[in-house]
């Protein structure tokens, strides 16, 4: 970087005037900003990335709370870009844990070479279209500006955590973390009074491990979640050998089904099975652990009945496991099964049997504010020495509302969304040329397997840009009409499933003031990728391409 005549840091590069500094500009190093990244440059485009964290890895670089794992087979959550990379790579069990996913992403970046072109401790602040220019300036928060002609925001849909806003917390005298940002030193809970606020996934995942260190764990839910077993396991060594001799066959198979996973999808609706099939597709997916309950009927996220008998039995499952009647009916959610992310766990619902672990309903009785030595809920104070937060995210919308990004005539993102989010595809925004969401709003992203996911935005993407670029005409830019179209259709099919009828954070209720919308496209992995092909087989439908 150079120094302008007005002391501002520049990229220029040693760049002709009028020439953007770089190519493309990559917001993110994680699961797609490497990606991104290694793809244009394999393009011969010049690319700079900007990356918050000192390290690549995204998600897994911060959500290092106990018990971190993916909820997604760890065979499956890997690219497949490469297959040298998915052959030479071993994992070792069948939910990989964060750290190990971070090993991967950390190898991926040295074994393609990377971290060059990665400034990392950097956070984009701000991104303005410069209509004249035809270009995007980047600003970051060291004071560098950046001049691109591409922006690609791979800035994740977890990745804005939803900040502790509870009166009181700059009083509180012990210490506190949030599962989302969670320190890279060891935390020690033994012997402690700790307090758990949340029971989504991250909860689940770190509240057996928690309270089999901590003097007390006093648990607060507002709203219970539906868990199934992760059951995870070692991979077994075969079995292992055998996928990676069939990848490319699987990884194809995997294509074909809504959520882009491998896992047996049941053709048949609840309807059309018997009470005793029922019972038993049921119990074996139960046992089989994992995401699969998500395809135990066809129309389990369609039809509200089907929908209810899958969640009784969670329920009954629940009643099994928690041996308190009153403690196992808190912990049963009454809401859809589905339409919040159903969570996976080890040992989550058995913890609650511990003396140790008390759960406090807060669901009438919100949390008041933090004490000097606790928190306060229902007019009841409880002493706590460290307090967890795992109260979620932002998603989808955050990690870019939390950029100031200002497209054509100086018009914000912020604004734009003030409705909600709206997306060609989920891909690019009309108004914003140039710019580029991966698995962003109105994509499948959260819906699916993240990583076959990202891969698919990764290349549709850069094939664009080879393509505009090759043609002479690299500016991109999607119309109106083609967003309104694919919103309309984006919210038929989201109206058709029970996603709309829960406080979850896929429809932004777990965010005050956040304009409701279903923000994930609900019409499976498949049909989403058969759109976005026939958009290119239809000349890149939608989308204007102009020399300047
Ligand atoms: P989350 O699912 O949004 O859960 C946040 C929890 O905090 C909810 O129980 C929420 O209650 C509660 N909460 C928020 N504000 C509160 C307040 N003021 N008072 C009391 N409770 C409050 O967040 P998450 O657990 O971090 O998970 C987010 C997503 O990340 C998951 O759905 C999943 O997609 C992903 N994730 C995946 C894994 C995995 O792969 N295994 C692990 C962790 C996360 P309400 O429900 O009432 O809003």
């Amino acid at each position: 970087m150079g120094t302008s005549a007005t002391g501002r840091k520049t990229g220029n590069g040693g760049r002709a005037a009028g020439v953007p500094d770089v190519d493309a500009v990559v917001v993110g190093a994680g699961f797609a900003g490497l990606y991104m990244l290694h793809r244009l440059r394999t393009m011969g485009l010049s690319v700079r990335v900007f990356e918050k964290g000192s390290g690549v890895g995204g998600t897994w670089y911060w959500n290092r709370y106990p018990g971190a794992r993916c909820d997604t087979d760890s065979v499956e959550y890997s690219y497949q870009f490469s297959d040298a990379l998915q052959q030479e790579w071993r994992w070792t069990e069948r939910f990989a844990t964060q750290p190990e996913i971070l090993r991967y992403l950390e190898h991926v970046a040295d074994r393609f070479d990377l971290r060059r072109d990665i400034r990392f401790e950097t956070t984009v602040t701000e991104a303005a279209y410069d209509e004249a220019a035809g270009c995007w300036r980047i600003a970051t928060d060291d004071g560098a500006r950046l001049s691109a002609t591409y922006c690609i925001m791979a800035t994740g849909c977890l990745s804005a955590v939803n900040r502790p806003e509870f009166d009181g917390l700059d009083r509180f005298e012990g210490e506190w973390y949030h599962t989302g940002a969670w320190p890279h030193e060891a935390v020690s809970f033994a012997g402690k009074r700790v307090g758990v606020i949340g029971t989504g996934s991250s909860a689940i995942q770190s509240i057996p491990l928690i309270a089999a260190e901590a003097g007390h764990l006093t648990v607060f839910q507002r709203q219970a979640n539906y868990s199934v077993p992760a059951r995870n396991a070692p991979l077994d060594p075969g079995e292992y050998a055998e996928i990676r001799e069939n990848y490319g066959e699987l990884r194809k198979e995997a294509k074909k089904t809504p959520t882009g996973c491998w896992w047996t999808v049941n053709p048949a609706t609840a309807d059309e099975m018997g009470a005793h099939e029922r019972r038993r597709e049921l119990e074996a997916r139960w046992q089989k652990g994992g995401l699969c309950m998500y395809s135990v009927f066809a129309d389990v996220l369609m039809n509200d009945e089907a929908n209810e008998i899958a969640a009784d039995f969670v329920r009954e499952k629940i009643s099994e496991l928690v041996h308190d009647p009153k403690v196992a009916a808190l912990l049963s959610p009454q809401s859809f099964i589905g339409c919040k992310r159903i969570c996976l766990d080890t040992d989550y619902y058995a913890t609650f049997n511990r003396p140790n672990v008390t759960l406090v309903d807060v669901s009438d009785a919100p949390i008041e504010e933090i004490t000097r030595t606790g928190l306060r809920t229902g007019g009841e104070d409880h002493t706590l020495d460290t307090i967890v937060f795992a109260i979620g995210f932002d998603a989808m919308t955050g990690p870019l509302l939390r950029i100031d990004i200002r497209g054509k005539g100086g018009r914000t993102l912020t604004a734009k969304w003030a409705d909600g989010p709206r997306a060609y595809l989920g891909l690019a925004i009309e108004g914003f040329p140039n710019l580029f969401t991966i698995t962003g709003p109105a994509s499948p992203s959260v819906l699916t397997n993240m990583v076959p996911a990202i891969e698919q935005h990764v290349e549709w993407i850069a094939d664009f840009i080879a393509h505009a670029r090759a043609c002479g005409r690299p500016h991109i830019e999607a119309s109106l009409a083609a967003e309104d179209a694919w919103l309309a259709h984006h919210d038929e099919v989201a109206n058709g499933t029970v996603f709309p009828g829960c406080n979850s954070w896929y429809v932004g209720a777990n965010v005050a003031g956040k304009p409701r919308r279903v923000m994930p496209y609900t019409g499976g992995f498949p049909a989403y990728i058969e759109r976005c092909e026939a958009v290119v087989a239809n000349g890149y439908e939608g989308f204007t391409l102009t020399a300047v």
